[in-house]
């Protein structure tokens, strides 16, 4: 099979059972991608059939989480569409008459089998070393005494009626065809007694009646595709494009990512939830970048990928389904890449809530140079209040013993600091054209190396030892409070 040619109407499915996450991420950009470059719909359905896993926040949290990516559904429960509703829990009926079609047809049956009749077979099974499956007693009910049954209110469930020989084969466009004997399906629950469908059935029914032409879906769904082939089979429906991408690995690329890789990278400042990666200082233009290439390549050497040159480049022929490890360091790789990347007003906004959360009131007439100062050094937005926080502070705190380097008395420290006082004084403008002489000049005169003079520069003006460039930081931080940090710096120095 090629590529799409013709729009690709693309679903993201997630069920309200958790957080999105990495590898559910990673699913909605491949949708996307493949929606967008074809000119097609990308479309967000919520999978809530499942009561018992239920979690409330679930669906909001998705909703942001593609708002952050910059992945907006243009089918979905707030978009709306012309197959809305696009939840599931609103669908039951359809479900149903979908069910009671392939009872209709002969593919489906009504079982009245008990929980301890199941949970007997089962464990007679499994101390039998045999596959636990449902063992078929309900398949040979007439289907007149089923129904009556059924009318008469008794506790049921569907389920779909799978050949018990032969095999079943489907075809996964990145991996071929995957042939199965029937005799290792289950007759899978279609609707369980509580009248809800399962996924089996409703994710089947909803990508047909929505008109879904290319399904990416995780891996763990490959032991029971053959069973949703069958079940567009009996319907007598097309079938999408079937892609199930690579199973994500542990960063060691040992074994599948388990909740304790979880709970380690997030203790170590990685994200695995993507409502984590903001405030860990991420930009989703990077986390695209990576999650794309976790799986994914163009031509084994590009890395750098902004979502317009992804939406071109993509192509599921290109993916790769053997499992990859998570690397974490090259995520702040690419951060780094798409920091230095934005356009400087750009980053200058990104970076204003970070100083507010670390407490640092932002003055606006100097943002833009603070942040074109440290640009390219940033690799997380969190580092900025460290970073550049002094140029927003009245003073900052001074601390005499890394003011005074082990090569100068407190004497000739101070001594320092007045003179920088008088030659700033002097010039108009603070900068290398008018400063860097006199200040090496100076150092000479008293005995000292330039770097020692700039050490205490540095120290006085920033209160740390990194800093953006010397000039640059004056420049920015203006004449006044450069000569005023000196002058405290002075005083503090030579009232000992
Ligand atoms: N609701 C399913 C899940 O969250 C979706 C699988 C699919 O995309 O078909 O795993």
């Amino acid at each position: 099979m090629t590529p799409p040619t013709k729009p690709a109407r693309v679903r993201f499915a997630p069920s309200p059972t958790g957080y999105l996450h990495l590898g559910g991420a990673r699913t909605a950009l491949y949708d996307y991608l493949l929606a967008k470059q074809s000119g097609g719909s990308f479309i967000l359905r919520i999978e809530d059939t499942d009561q018992k896993r239920y979690v409330p926040e679930a669906e909001a949290n998705f909703k942001n989480a593609l708002h952050w990516l910059g992945l907006p559904p243009d089918e979905g429960p707030d978009a709306g569409g012309p197959h809305a509703p696009y939840r599931q829990s609103q669908r039951k009926a359809i479900y149903r008459q979908h069910a009671e079609q392939l009872i209709e047809s002969g593919d489906a049956y009504y079982c009245f089998c008990s929980p301890e009749r199941l949970d007997k077979i089962r464990a007679e099974q499994l101390a039998n070393n045999e596959n636990t499956r449902y063992d078929g007693k309900c398949r040979h009910l007439p289907p007149g005494e089923a129904a009556r049954r059924v009318a008469n209110g008794e506790e049921h469930v569907i389920r779909f009626k799978i050949p018990q020989e032969g095999t079943t084969t489907a075809h996964d466009f990145l991996r071929g065809d995957i042939t199965v004997e029937n005799e290792v399906l289950d007759d899978i629950i279609l609707i369980k007694s509580d009248g809800l469908a399962v996924y089996h059935l409703a994710a089947m029914v909803d990508d047909h009646l929505m008109g879904i032409t290319h399904v990416i879906r995780g891996s763990e769904w490959l032991p029971t595709f053959p069973i949703h082939k069958r079940i567009f089979d009996a319907f007598g429906w097309e079938e999408p494009v079937w892609v199930h991408p690579s199973l994500f690995l542990k960063p060691d690329g040992k074994g599948k990512l388990s909740k304790r890789d979880i709970q380690k990278a997030r203790e170590s400042g990685y994200p695995i939830f993507v409502n984590d990666m903001p405030e860990m200082g991420f930009l989703p233009e990077a986390v695209n970048n990576w999650m794309a290439l976790i799986g994914w390549s163009y031509d084994d050497k590009t890395e750098f990928f902004t979502m317009e040159d992804l939406i071109e480049k993509f192509s599921i022929e290109k993916l790769n389904p053997s499992p990859a490890a998570i690397n974490f360091s090259k995520l702040d790789h690419f951060n780094g890449l798409h920091i230095r990347n934005l356009e400087v007003e750009d980053f200058a906004e990104r970076i204003r809530p970070f100083f507010e959360k670390a407490g640092y009131t932002v003055d606006n007439a100097i943002l833009p140079k603070v942040a074109a100062a440290i640009q390219t050094r940033t690799k997380r937005l969190t580092e900025v209040g460290d970073m550049a926080g002094f140029f927003f502070e009245d003073e900052v705190e001074l601390v005499t013993e890394r003011i005074v380097s082990k090569k100068m008395s407190a004497g000739q420290a101070a001594e320092a600091a007045r003179r920088l006082v008088n030659l700033f004084s002097a010039v108009t403008e603070i900068n290398s054209d008018t400063c860097e002489q006199p200040l090496r000049d100076m150092a000479k005169e008293m005995g000292l190396k330039a770097g020692h003079i700039f050490g205490l520069l540095r120290e006085t003006l920033t209160g740390q030892k990194i800093s953006p460039p010397l000039f640059e930081t004056m420049d920015i931080l203006g004449k006044e409070k450069t000569i005023a940090r000196l002058e405290k710096a002075a005083e503090e120095l030579e009232n000992g």
